[in-house]
């Protein structure tokens, strides 16, 4: 099958490391999204961590870190 369409150049987003908190490699464009720290507050164990992180404390009170 024809794949043209789909290479975008993402040949270069696999030098960056995989985010240290989710394992996923990220592009430029979305590393606010993994290494800025999000003070959503209330759980002591999110409160901090990036977006993309996902809170494990099952009665974590914030919405940012949530599934
Ligand atoms: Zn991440
Ligand atoms: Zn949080
Ligand atoms: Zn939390």
């Amino acid at each position: 099958m024809s794949a043209d369409a789909a290479v975008t150049g993402a040949d270069r987003d696999t030098a960056r490391p995989p985010c240290y908190h989710c394992g996923e490699s990220f592009a430029a464009a979305n590393a606010v999204a993994h290494t800025e720290p999000v003070d959503c507050g209330g759980c002591p164990r999110c409160t901090g961590m990036p977006a993309c992180y996902t809170c494990r404390n099952m009665y974590c009170p914030c919405e940012e870190h949530q599934f």
